[in-house]
């Protein structure tokens, strides 16, 4: 036993977990445990010994010891601590976190008592945890990266609240800077009209966890409005649920769209004018005559009157009828609509056309209304091009039969004619635009009808029978 020793501190020396030493004020090593040893790579003996003290790796950490130990002796009794990297004998790096102290070692000499702590794994760990960071934030920039390059907007939203935007989006609702957009509610970006539609999805999404594609009409920052198509995801954002809104600027489609519909609108009218001039012939000739008639009586006959007067209001249903026709539909406004109601009133419209072709029109009436949410002027369009197409395949006469049927979950409107029908070849280009068999046909009837019914939530189907005739059934969903 050395000197300096006493037994209880022996046995807590030598067993310590961690590495221990006493040192000489003048840095010979001259106790160590077992712990240090192996810390070390050298035995007990040998560092006590002072032979490994050769070693320029042992050396260098005494060195160091002592002059940290030694420029702490100025601030007693704080003991020093500082980070050490020790070249171990087999040509590993070992971190050491050292912590040295002056200590009465017995009544004459006093040493250091040094704590050698091996941080070598926690050294890794943050490594690899550093590592893993750096990786991570460069997948995120390379993601932020993709996303600000996408030409499609991209919305990132908490609780309807925005919390990013790609350059795209900024470009959508013409804003310059993402601070002019960020931590803004959606609901002044969409447009009013359209905050139904929006919190009918958040509702969805409440219950069902689902949200698919949407349309939207938006307003930018400056007020200008645009018609985007889109759809949004559920993914996790900064460790909170949010959703993606990913969409596209449709709105020169749309204006497409809407001229090729009016296009077709103003030819259409134009080929029922003469159905037309003929319908307002009528009741103005009759209006004539009775006109004469008062002039010529004594006094004036009631009755006559009354005839003049519904004369005219049927002349004003037809005029009326024939500007909705002509009028542009950049309002979209869509409400519960009578389908029975628009059906007499097309056909009021189409009738004396009809009986000229010899054509008659037999309407099946429901027992009670039947309502379709949507828009008046669409769904009129598409029973004028419906009836327009039927007539035109009945040059021979004949009858046209419209029936509206329904259940709880849908309404059908069919249309059912005794024309040349079609083949089945026939059937398959139905609705694509410009295929007409017609000399003065556009062959967008049935685009435009399709994609009304489509925009109202419906579909279409065609039966047909060459020389017999063609049934149109269109199917929306009940109100
Ligand atoms: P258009 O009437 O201008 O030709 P549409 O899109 O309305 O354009 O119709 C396209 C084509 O579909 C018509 O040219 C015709 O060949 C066929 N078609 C449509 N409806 C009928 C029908 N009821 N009976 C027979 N053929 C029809
Ligand atoms: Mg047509």
């Amino acid at each position: 036993m050395l000197p300096y020793s006493n037994p209880n501190h022996d046995f807590a020396f030598e067993q310590a977990v961690i590495g221990m030493a006493l040192i000489s004020l003048d840095g010979s090593i001259l106790k160590v445990n077992s712990a240090l040893s192996d810390l070390l790579g050298y035995s007990q003996q040998e560092l006590t010994a002072g032979a490994p003290q050769e070693d320029s790796s042992i050396r260098a950490l005494l060195n160091q010891v002592i002059w940290n130990a030694r420029t702490a002796q100025d601030h007693p009794p704080l003991p020093a601590r500082f980070e050490y990297v020790y070249h171990h004998p087999s040509n590993r790096e070992v971190y050491l976190s050292i912590c040295t102290m002056l200590q009465e070692l017995d009544q004459r000499r006093r040493g250091y008592l040094v704590q050698f702590e091996d941080r070598t794994l926690l050294r890794q760990l943050m490594k690899q945890l550093e590592l893993k960071e750096q990786k991570l934030t460069e997948e995120e920039n390379a993601f932020l990266q993709l996303m600000e390059g996408l030409p499609l907007s991209v919305f990132i939203t908490k609780k309807s609240i925005i919390h990013y935007v790609n350059a795209a989006a900024l470009r959508l609702i013409n804003a310059t800077h993402p601070r002019d957009i960020l931590g803004i509610s959606t609901d002044v970006i969409v447009d009013v009209s359209d905050h139904n539609k929006l919190m009918k999805r958040r509702a969805k999404y409440a219950e069902s966890g689902e949200i698919g594609s949407v349309d939207y009409l938006i307003r930018c920052l400056d007020g200008q409005e645009k018609m985007v198509t889109g759809f949004t995801l559920i993914i996790n954002y900064e460790g909170e649920k949010a959703a993606v809104g990913i969409f596209k600027d449709i709105t020169e489609q749309q204006m497409e769209e809407d001229r090729v519909m009016q296009s077709e609108k103003l030819t259409t009218a134009g080929q029922l004018a003469a159905g037309i001039a003929h319908e307002i012939r009528n009741p103005l000739t009759s209006i004539n005559g009775f006109v004469k008639l008062l002039r010529s009586a004594e006094r004036s006959n009631e009755l006559y009157f009354e005839i003049i007067e519904s004369e005219l209001k049927r002349i004003e249903l037809i005029v009326n009828e024939l500007l909705v026709l002509s009028k542009p539909q950049s309002v979209h406004v869509s409400g519960p609509i009578d389908v029975f109601a628009i059906m007499e009133q097309i056909i009021t419209l189409m009738k004396v056309q009809a009986a000229l072709k010899n054509i008659e029109i037999i309407p099946h009436y429901p027992m009670a209304p039947v309502f379709v949410q949507g828009e008046v002027n669409q769904l009129k369009q598409v029973f004028i091009n419906l009836l327009k197409n039927a007539m035109e395949a009945m040059n021979q006469g004949g009858t046209i039969t419209l029936d509206i049927l329904h259940n709880a979950q849908e309404v059908q409107i069919i249309v059912q004619d005794e024309g040349i029908g079609m083949t089945q070849e026939q059937i398959q280009s139905l609705g694509q635009p410009f295929v007409t068999t017609k000399d003065t046909g556009t062959g967008l009837g049935l685009m435009i009808t399709k994609n009304i019914i489509h925009n109202h939530g419906g579909t279409m189907n065609v039966e047909s029978v060459p020389d017999h005739g063609t049934t149109f059934t269109i199917h929306l969903p009940a109100l």
